[in-house]
């Protein structure tokens, strides 16, 4: 009898890196779709670092994962078993399915993933919600304009990568903060960024000086801490700060100090805004046509990290997130 692999939340975590216990993985019976829903078999799970917060209690954009309930995960699959008029087996979907071998859907909030335009797990990744992201938070909240520089932390990863390749074909200058040297040669030679830094040789400042002789007009921010303190002063006046994530304090076990330098807000009179990509739920196709677009023209590519060992290994994938050890789109094969 077939089953349905599931990963459930066990309890809160502590502070710091989750450990693998706070989730219990088990085979539950198949789900059977009723009329007007479908089931997927789900292909991959998407790692994304929000997960970290989703699993903490308190407020936050979208309530706390319940305790016991299926993790929440964006994942891409095909439709198995069809009870619904507009979908029929072998539809590839994806969505907030969540982490689990296979999800009953009834429609709503799923995509349909054209594979013709890019394999399945593109659809969690330069296709999917890290597309997104990247394509508003820089079109949107960075009001992109062509010729500025804008530089992107996290940059070879899911959402960076797409930040600098998007800038690069609105005619902007793309450099990148990212750690370690293959990363960052990476980002100029097969990403086609003008410029990286990487922030763990040591020179964060004197790097940022000679990637940006102009200065910043546009930061897209995914880490926060020591890095931001760096970009604020090389910020242009009236230059803009999308605030996507700030991935170094996700796992922190003190209140983190603040930026030291914030006077540059004041003295180069510059926007920071925070943005949540379901902010701009009404505008997804636009997005999604631009970006099937490059792809198919061949000016945008994503690189991807997809892991084997099923999710077995989901507690111990995530943590790659925040020790850099993943490469690009973080995703698991189930
Ligand atoms: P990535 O694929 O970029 O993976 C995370 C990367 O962050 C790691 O590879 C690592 O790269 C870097 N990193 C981890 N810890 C630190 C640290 N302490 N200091 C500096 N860098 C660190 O993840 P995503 O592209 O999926 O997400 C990037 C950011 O975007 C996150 O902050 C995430 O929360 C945010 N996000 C926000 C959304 C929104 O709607 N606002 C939606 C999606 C993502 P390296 O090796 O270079 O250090």
């Amino acid at each position: 009898m077939s089953v349905n692999r599931v990963v459930r939340l066990a309890k809160r975590p502590a502070p710091g890196l989750i450990s693998p216990d706070i989730f219990e993985i088990r085979d539950e019976p198949m789900p059977e779709p009723a009329e007007g829903e479908f089931r997927v078999a789900i292909e991959y799970v998407s790692l994304d670092p929000a997960m970290r917060g989703w699993v903490n209690e308190g407020k936050s954009y979208v309530p706390p994962v319940g305790l016991g309930d299926v993790m929440r995960a964006f994942a891409v699959g095909r439709v198995e078993v069809s009870r619904h008029p507009d979908f029929k087996e072998g539809d590839a979907v994806a969505g907030l399915l969540g982490a689990q071998s296979h999800a009953i859907c009834d429609g709503r909030n799923v995509q349909r993933a054209d594979t013709s335009i890019a394999p399945l797990q593109s659809w969690i990744g330069g296709l999917g919600m890290p597309g997104w992201t990247a394509y508003f938070g820089l079109l949107r909240v960075g009001a992109l304009k062509e010729g500025d520089t804008v530089v992107v932390s996290a940059a070879s990863g899911a959402v960076g990568q797409i930040v600098g390749q998007i800038a690069r074909i609105k005619g902007a200058r793309a450099v990148g903060i990212a750690g370690g040297e293959r990363k960052c040669r990476a980002l100029i030679e097969e990403d086609g960024f003008d410029a990286a830094v990487d922030y763990k040789a040591g020179d964060l400042a004197a790097d940022l000086d000679k990637a940006c002789p102009d200065g910043i007009d546009v930061y897209f921010e995914s880490v926060g801490g020591e890095i931001l303190d760096a970009v604020l002063p090389r910020m242009n006046t009236f230059g803009r700060i999308a605030v996507c994530g700030l991935i170094s304090a996700y796992n922190a076990t003190s209140v983190p100090d603040g930026p030291k330098n914030l006077r540059y807000l004041l003295t180069s009179r510059l926007k920071m805004q925070g943005f949540i990509v379901f902010d701009f739920a009404d505008e997804l196709p636009v997005a999604l046509a631009d970006l099937s677009q490059w792809v198919s023209q061949g000016r945008l590519k994503f690189r991807e990290d997809v892991r084997e060992g099923g999710l077995d290994v989901f507690p111990q994938t995530l943590n790659l997130l925040f020790s850099g050890d993943n490469f690009g789109k973080l995703s698991l094969k189930v």
